[in-house]
C-alpha cells in the first residue's frame, strides 16, 4: 500500500513537471506571436517592447528585469535592433540560462541577409543601423527566418516536445504560404511607386516591391530632422507627384504633418511591429495590414 502511495506521488510530481511551461521573453511582439504559435501550450510568452514603441529607444523597467530573471528562453531579433535595452537587461538580470551562447538565447535573425550595411560606421552620427537594416520583421522573407530560429531554439531547450513544435511550425508555415500569395498579388504593379519615409523600417518591402524612395524625414536612422533638412526634403518632394509618406506611430507627428502639408504628399500610417495597431495581434495579420494600407494608398488608378 505504501509503495502504491509513493508511486502515485511520483506520478503526480512527474505530471506537474510536464505541465510546467517554458517561460519565454521576447524583445518585440512579433517574436512573441511566433513563439506562441510554435510553442503552443508548452510556453508562456511575454514581450518587452510594445507594438507601437520604437524598438531603438525602449525604456527599461524593473518589471522587464524580473521577467528576464525568470525566463527559460529569451528571443531577440538581433542585427543591433535592440541595443538600447537588451544588453543591459541581459547583464543585469542575473540569469545565466538566457545569455548569448546558451541554449536559452535565440537570435531570430540568424541566417538572414541584411541590406544597407554601412561601409563605415560613425556612431557619432547616431546611426542606429550599424549592422545593416535590422527591421527584418517587416520583410516578407523575415517571418520564415524568425520562425525557423525559434523552432530550432525551442527544440534544443525542450527536445522532449520536438514533434509538437515541428507540427505547429508546419501549420504556421502553411498559413504563411497562403499569406505570401495574398501579399504578392497586392504588390503586383507597385514597381516604381514613389515613397518618402520617416525612419527606414520598411526598407525590405520597398526593395522587394521595387518602390522608389525619394527621401527620409530622419536624415540618418535615429537622428531627428533639422529645419534645414526638412526644408530640403520638402523642396525635393514638391517636384514630384503621387508620393506616399510612410510613417509609424512613434514618428513625430508635427514633422509628418509639415511634410504632408507643404509637399502635398499622402501620409500612410503603417505598423512597425505586431500587436500595436488594431487587428495586428499576429505577425501575419500585421503584414496583411501593411500590404492593405499600401494597396489603398497606391490605388489601382494612380499612375506615375
Ligand atoms: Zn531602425
Amino acid at each position: 500500500m505504501r509503495l502504491l502511495t509513493l508511486l502515485a506521488l511520483v506520478l503526480l510530481g512527474l505530471s506537474a513537471q510536464a505541465a510546467e511551461k517554458l517561460k519565454v521573453v521576447t524583445s518585440i511582439p512579433d517574436l512573441a506571436d511566433l513563439s506562441r504559435r510554435i510553442g503552443g501550450d508548452r510556453v508562456e510568452v511575454q514581450s518587452i517592447c510594445k507594438g507601437l514603441e520604437n524598438p531603438h529607444f525602449v525604456s527599461v523597467k524593473p518589471s522587464h528585469l524580473v521577467a528576464m530573471s525568470r525566463a527559460d528562453v529569451f528571443v531577440q531579433v538581433g542585427l543591433s535592433l535592440e541595443v538600447a535595452f537588451v544588453p543591459g537587461l541581459l547583464e543585469n538580470c542575473g540569469n545565466a540560462r538566457i545569455q548569448p551562447g546558451r541554449p536559452g538565447f535565440i537570435n531570430a535573425s540568424d541566417g538572414f541577409a541584411a541590406i544597407d550595411i554601412p561601409g563605415q560606421v560613425d556612431r557619432k552620427l547616431g546611426d542606429v543601423h550599424p549592422q545593416g537594416n535590422p527591421h527584418m520583421n517587416l520583410s516578407v522573407e523575415g517571418g520564415a527566418v524568425m520562425a525557423a530560429n525559434i523552432l530550432k531554439g525551442l527544440c534544443a531547450i525542450d527536445p522532449a516536445h520536438k514533434a509538437d513544435y515541428e507540427a505547429r511550425h508546419a501549420a504556421w508555415t502553411r498559413e504563411l504560404e497562403a499569406a505570401q500569395q495574398r501579399w504578392k498579388k497586392l504588390g503586383e504593379g507597385w514597381k516604381g511607386r514613389k515613397v518618402c519615409v520617416y525612419h527606414q523600417e520598411h526598407a525590405y518591402l520597398i526593395r522587394g516591391y521595387g518602390l522608389v524612395t525619394l527621401g527620409s524625414v530622419e536624415p540618418q536612422p535615429g537622428i531627428p530632422p533639422t529645419p534645414a533638412s526638412l526644408a530640403s526634403l520638402i523642396a525635393t518632394l514638391r517636384k514630384e507627384k503621387d508620393v506616399c509618406l510612410l510613417a509609424v506611430a512613434w514618428a513625430r507627428r508635427s514633422e509628418l504633418e509639415e511634410v504632408r502639408n507643404q509637399a502635398g504628399v499622402t501620409l500612410v500610417e503603417l505598423p512597425n511591429m505586431c500587436a500595436g495597431l488594431p487587428g495586428t495581434e499576429s505577425w501575419i495579420e500585421m503584414m496583411d495590414l501593411l500590404h492593405k494600407r499600401l494597396a489603398e494608398a497606391f490605388g489601382p488608378q494612380k499612375g506615375t
